[in-house]
């Protein structure tokens, strides 16, 4: 739709132009001031949150190899994690998955490609929704409050039905049995229904225990246990059942944002 006070268009979606064969006068020719109005009505109707809002797949760098942090097997995985996930763009709805799992640490770049996917499916005219598995539970745990006008059902209504879902950083909240419930009402829903989830998560399905330390790219030293498994996140069911319903990309590299600030500053 064309914007009001466009000033070439006056909100007609038509603006005049010179003739293209180059003879005088002009002609009409489709305004494009509403596309980034689109755009962004896209974004909104998704719930896609602002800082996500440049993530397509032109974006999405894979090679930065530069022999120290970024090593060659990290240009590998992210070209990997790249093609695999635009491949199942590509075949949506025929894919032979229903869904993808990126699996990785922070800042690797795993909710950019989880958007380039979901962003460039609702452009196909899929529908789609971006859900943040922290702010779903804090929002429906304030649905508690007898003051609260939203209820459980409510909120988890689209959550549960809508085609496409991203759940973003699955496991990040503190893991007791109401939240394992609630993960369980909507990827059962889902599973049941066959409809696709893209789902990030930070939780690793066999972090070292104490005693085998792992080493983060930066060189870090650290010490996980068993508690920071995804199994252990949100139960060992609904771990399986995403066996059934998605697949696994593992995104290893260095944390793309204190690498980029780093390389920012040593410019400066
Ligand atoms: P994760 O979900 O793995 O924690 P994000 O996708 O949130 O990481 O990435 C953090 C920021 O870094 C985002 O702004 C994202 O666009 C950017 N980013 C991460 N990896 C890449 C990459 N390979 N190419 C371009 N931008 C990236």
């Amino acid at each position: 739709m064309a914007l009001e006070n466009c000033t070439l268009c006056r909100g007609t979606g038509w603006k005049l132009v010179p003739r293209a064969d180059g003879a005088a006068g002009s002609m009409a020719v489709a305004c494009d001031c509403g596309m980034q109005d689109r755009a962004t009505r896209v974004m909104e109707r998704a719930r896609i949150p602002k800082r996500y809002e440049h993530c397509d797949f032109e974006s999405y760098v894979t090679d930065l190899t530069d022999g120290k942090t970024w090593m060659a097997q990290h240009a590998q995985s992210l070209k990997q994690a790249k093609l695999v996930t635009q491949g199942f763009v590509r075949e949506y709805p025929g894919s032979s998955e229903k869904g993808l799992l990126f699996i990785g640490p922070s800042g690797v770049g795993k909710t950019h490609l989880a958007v380039a996917a979901l962003k460039e499916l609702i452009h196909r005219g899929h529908a789609g929704l971006f859900c943040d598995y922290r702010e779903l539970l804090k929002e429906i745990q304030a649905s508690y409050n007898p003051a609260s006008e939203s209820t459980e059902m409510k909120i988890l209504e689209p959550i549960r039905t809508v085609e496409i879902l991203v759940l973003d950083d699955l496991g990040a909240s503190k893991p007791s049995d109401w939240v394992r419930d609630i993960v369980g009402i909507v990827l059962n829903a889902r599973y049941n229904e066959n409809r696709t989830t893209i789902i990030t998560t930070n939780y690793l399905d066999n972090p070292a225990t104490e005693g085998e330390a792992a080493r983060l790219p930066g060189g870090k030293l650290i010490l996980p246990t068993r508690e920071d498994s995804l199994e252990q996140r949100i139960g060992s069911r609904m771990r399986s059942r995403l066996y059934e319903m998605c697949r696994t990309i593992e995104v290893s590299a260095p944390d793309f944002r204190r690498e980029k600030t780093q390389a920012g500053r040593a410019r400066a």
